[in-house]
């Protein structure tokens, strides 16, 4: 089996296919064995789990993820990788390719078609210019995965991971604290990849709770709190809520509602925790 952790193996590969890295694809390849290491053993995979893998590429960590777990489906976008990644899997029999967009799939019946009951987690080297978008799109899809590991930019990794009142706390990071824990794993530096990214990347494991950390009223009302609150991150949460336009309140019934459940209207939302952000969605859920 080629080891696709050395340049020089990339570097074969590249001349043998004639392939090009697609920058707009954000195909930045692994190629740091410890790095390929602390995912699997971050993922804490066994031969009890299912893998679903985004963005496999030439399948560097495909290869280790079907060693270690009892199926891997991964999901890749660009059709010219799949024959490359087929030839590197081939002495495995426990995975399944599916070439489309990771994005526009239907990723709940997908994992309902390909894993059913059993046990499923997440491992992935992100396409950085999607990993908000796939993250979000992971979490809000309802699948029980029990844990999503997954290499991102290390600004992304702080926000995933940001406690309330620090500068990186936004709509992302209670998204995620909504429904997991989230643990910052380690940094990966840009000479790991092939081609070298410009920034620093960090690996992150979300572990999914089994219910949301908070229960609210409507679910879809907390998160347009959330949202409304930090899209204008430097106005009090009155302005940004009475701006947001609130399902019909004027801005004397917002100021009312803040100040029944015991928020400063001059707050701003960065400063607000979970707790306080579900007590607010519930009083503006008529
Ligand atoms: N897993 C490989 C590794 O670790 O070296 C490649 C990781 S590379 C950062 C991201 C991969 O995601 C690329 O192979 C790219 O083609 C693929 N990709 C980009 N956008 C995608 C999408 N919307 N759906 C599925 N795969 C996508």
């Amino acid at each position: 089996m080629r080891n696709l952790a050395s340049p020089r193996v990339i570097k074969e590969i590249l001349s043998e296919y004639e392939f090009r890295f697609s920058k707009s694809l954000g195909q930045n390849f692994l190629v740091d064995e410890g790095a390929l290491a602390g995912i699997l053993s971050g993922a804490d995979i066994s031969e009890d789990d299912c893998v679903l893998e985004i963005g496999p590429g030439f399948g560097t960590l495909t290869q280790r993820l079907c060693g270690a777990a009892k199926k891997v489906v991964c999901v890749e976008i660009d059709k010219t990788v799949i024959p490359i990644l087929e030839e590197n899997l081939k002495d495995f029999d426990n995975f399944e390719i599916i070439n489309d967009d990771v994005m526009k799939i239907g990723i709940k019946s997908l994992a309902e078609e390909k894993f059913g009951t059993e046990n499923v987690k997440v491992a992935a080297n992100l396409p950085y210019y999607i990993t908000t978008p796939i993250i979000m799109m992971l979490l809000e899809s309802k699948v029980k995965f029990k844990s999503i590991t997954v290499m991102v930019q290390k600004e992304v990794a702080k926000r995933l991971c940001a406690s309330e009142g620090t500068k990186d706390f936004g709509a992302i990071s209670l998204a995620v604290q909504y429904f997991c824990n989230a643990n910052y794993l380690f940094d990966v530096p840009n000479t790991s990849f092939m081609p070298p990214p410009k920034v620093t990347s960090t690996v992150v494991r979300l572990d999914l709770l089994d219910k949301p950390r908070v229960s609210v009223k409507k679910e879809e009302m907390f998160f347009k709190t959330v949202k409304a609150s930090f899209a204008q991150r430097r106005k009090t949460l009155l302005n940004a809520l009475s701006n947001a336009g609130f399902s019909g309140f004027s801005k004397a019934e917002i100021s009312e509602i803040l100040k029944n459940i015991g928020i400063d209207e001059k707050r701003r939302g960065e400063t607000l925790s979970i707790d306080e952000f579900a007590r607010l969605a519930d009083a503006l859920t008529k």
